[in-house]
């Protein structure tokens, strides 16, 4: 792997090397797909809006750390199309992977509108300055929350149909995506539609920093380490075996790894030779609540107590892909075990009690 690595680096540096531009880059799947990147001998140079109390700029330091490589960035809100185009204007950028956007279904549901102008304003800004500097790559963070809900393993080829703003919001951008390639064929567009990432970096340096996590392995952690006193099972009468939700739970350098594999894809084209592309990134397996506590529990030794409460508003039974695309076209696939995942995410939480602050 190290070996193959380095060949990879070595090949790039005969040639001018790809410069990637990251949106979104310092959060929780952009920082690990970023150091995947930088090891695998791309340049990359990040956008993000670096909000208020953010602490973008220290995991900017921790990804040098790890991969000892300089990462240039730019202090920008999509939202504002001058400042992106004077902040890119004079920039050669190779392809960009845009993870930037809000991402919270809860918060989708009571602030609707601001979701919508930053996930699909953001973009349309994106693309009106890639276009200015002539660049007409992209790979684009959607999700599973794009699909109308069908208890099977799902395929690119089901139905749409976003229960949430978020989702919505995805699933706008993915059309707006569609349609430029349609107008503009040479576009190259690959959209990746996450399941459930989970895990950490392996380093203990990067992971997901949430103060409020309603995600299933976050509260998981805080319980195991005291932050609250017991883990509520939203619905203990789900039609699965052992009556709780059922997920596609990925690892999150697996994730990252799929998207250096999307962004390869893509640079295999010769100008001009357009594509639109999506693919689901899953390991096409399904965890149940239950089996992720037990699997939590044999992974740190900490007992995780739990209760079990009413179904959560807009839940379901059973959400899991169908990744058989993007393992035969991307040459990627997920098959970390759900424990490794948890042994990450734990020693995450250990070395970072309050996230990056
Ligand atoms: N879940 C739960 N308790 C929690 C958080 C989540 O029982 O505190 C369940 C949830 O109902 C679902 C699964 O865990 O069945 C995954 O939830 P998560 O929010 O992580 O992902 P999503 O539902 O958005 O796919």
């Amino acid at each position: 792997m190290i070996q193959a690595d380095w060949m990879e680096e070595e090949k790039m540096s005969l040639k001018a090397k790809t410069r990637v531009l990251c949106t979104g880059g310092v959060g929780y799947i952009g920082s690990h797909t970023v150091v995947q990147l930088l090891q695998k001998g791309y340049d990359v140079c990040v956008l993000d809006f670096f909000g208020e109390g953010s602490f973008g700029l220290e995991v900017l330091r921790r990804i040098e750390l790890l991969t000892k490589k300089k990462v240039s960035y730019f202090a920008v809100d999509l939202k504002d199309y001058q400042a992106t185009l004077l902040a890119l204007q004079h920039e050669r950028i190779d392809a960009v992977i845009h993870f930037a956007g809000f991402k919270s279904v809860s918060e989708s549901i009571s602030q609707s509108l601001e979701y919508y102008q930053n996930n699909v304003i953001g973009t349309i800004n994106l693309l009106l300055v890639m276009r200015e500097i002539g660049c007409k790559r992209i790979v684009f963070s959607s999700t599973a929350a794009v699909y109308k809900p069908i208890e099977r393993c799902l395929t690119e080829a089901d139905p749409v149909g976003p229960s949430n703003p978020y989702g919505q919001s995805k699933l706008m951008i993915e059309k707006i995506l569609s349609d430029l390639h349609t107008s503009e064929p040479s576009w190259c567009v690959c959209v990746l539609r996450y399941f459930n990432p989970v895990g950490a970096h392996p380093s203990g340096l990067l992971g997901e920093s949430s103060k409020f996590p309603n995600n299933l392995l976050p509260t998981i952690q805080q319980v195991a380490i005291g932050a609250r006193e017991k883990l509520v099972i939203h619905g203990s009468d789900w039609d699965t075996p052992d009556g709780t939700g059922i997920r596609d739970y990925l690892d999150i350098n697996e994730l990252a790894d799929g998207h250096v594999h999307a962004l390869h894809a893509l640079m295999q084209r010769t100008d001009g030779e357009g594509c639109c592309k999506i693919y689901n990134l899953g390991t096409g397996k399904g965890i149940s609540v239950k089996q992720m506590i037990k699997s939590f529990e044999e992974a740190t030794g900490r007992n995780i107590p739990f209760t079990q409460g009413p179904r959560r508003p807009g839940d379901l039974a059973k959400v899991v892909a169908d990744p058989s695309l993007a393992n035969l076209e991307l040459n990627w696939t997920a098959s970390t075990p759900i424990r490794t995942s948890c042994e990450t995410a734990w020693k995450w939480q250990c070395s970072n009690p309050n996230g990056y602050l």
